[in-house]
């Protein structure tokens, strides 16, 4: 019986390899020209202030929508696009979509609207990032200090050279630099000082549990008086109910961003739901 059993469960396993291999197969292919046949979209997750739950800024978030498989998540394209050189075009698209909404935003009077994007490790390690940064910022006419860019911690360990004096680039021309999923990497701590970052983006694995699991709670709360202490802005990601936004707002967390609030969403339900 047993033996039947397992001979079924491999059989099972394999058809899946074989339909997740397809997906992979499909999805390497498909995405050299992705661009080009307009498939990306952004969604914009809200970023929203404790105090009055007013709006402050956006995430971007990329979306991809395959004329076969549907929405595909960047979680399973932004590895395959970082193995197959095409990050970087990804990367400056994105970057170059998210200055114009930003910049449409503010012509309609949202001038005070942040706009966050994410950078893949990778990116960093361009050569020519700093001017092509500088024409896409041109282009689209707005002003970098709006412009926060995010690094996942955990992308940053091997390669902290090119990386450190881009960033310092980066920071030159006025950007903000924000720690994504902080806590979940190594170094942490080195690497708030190194990059001089102006924001910690505290990890959702933290909020889990936060009013029950003590340890969460000791965590989360001592990473928001050092960021206080040290003058950085500090984000709670991944709010999903009314306890822990509560939990954070008596710690004193000025910023909050989760499915809460709002699931990211695409340009016009941004404008539609939090900016009229
Ligand atoms: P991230 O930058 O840490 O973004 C947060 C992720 O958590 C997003 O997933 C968001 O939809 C999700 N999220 C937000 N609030 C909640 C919540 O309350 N509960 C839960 N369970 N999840 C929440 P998403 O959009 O699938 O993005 C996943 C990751 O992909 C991002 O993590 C980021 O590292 C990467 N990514 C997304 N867009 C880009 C991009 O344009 N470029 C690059 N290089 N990476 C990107
Ligand atoms: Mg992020
Ligand atoms: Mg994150
Ligand atoms: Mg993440």
């Amino acid at each position: 019986k047993a033996k039947i059993s397992g001979k079924n469960t491999y059989r099972i396993f394999d058809n899946d390899m074989k339909k997740n291999n397809e997906r992979t197969f499909i999805i390497q292919n498909d995405l050299r020209d992705a661009i080009k046949n307009n498939e990306f979209v952004l969604y914009y997750q809200p970023r929203i202030r404790t105090e009055d739950l007013k709006i402050i800024g956006v995430e971007a978030l990329i979306r991809w929508v395959h004329p076969k498989l549907g929405l595909i998540s960047p979680g399973e394209f932004i590895s395959i696009a970082e193995d197959s050189g095409l990050i970087g075009n990804i990367g400056e698209w994105v970057l170059e979509t998210a200055c114009k909404q930003l910049a449409a935003w503010s012509k309609m009077g949202c001038k005070d609207l942040t706009m966050s994007v994410n950078f893949s490790a990778l990116q960093f390690l361009q050569v020519n990032l700093q001017e092509t940064v500088k024409t896409i910022i041109n282009k689209c006419n707005v002003d970098p200090q709006k412009l926060e860019i995010e690094i996942t911690e955990s992308a940053v360990i091997d390669q902290d050279v090119g990386l450190q004096e881009n960033i310092n680039k980066l920071k030159e021309i006025g950007f903000q630099i924000a720690i994504d999923d902080f806590g979940t990497g190594y170094s942490s701590l080195a690497y708030i000082k190194k990059f001089q970052v102006n924001t910690i983006k505290i990890d959702q694995s933290f909020l889990i549990n936060i009013i029950e699991d003590k340890s969460n709670e000791i965590i989360v709360s001592a990473v928001i008086k050092l960021a206080q202490a040290l003058g950085l802005n500090v984000v709670a990601e991944g709010v999903e109910t009314s306890d822990q936004f509560h939990k954070l707002k008596e710690m004193d967390c000025k910023e909050v961003q989760g499915f809460f609030f709002s699931k990211p969403l695409p340009k016009e339900e941004v404008e539609k739901n939090f900016l009229m």
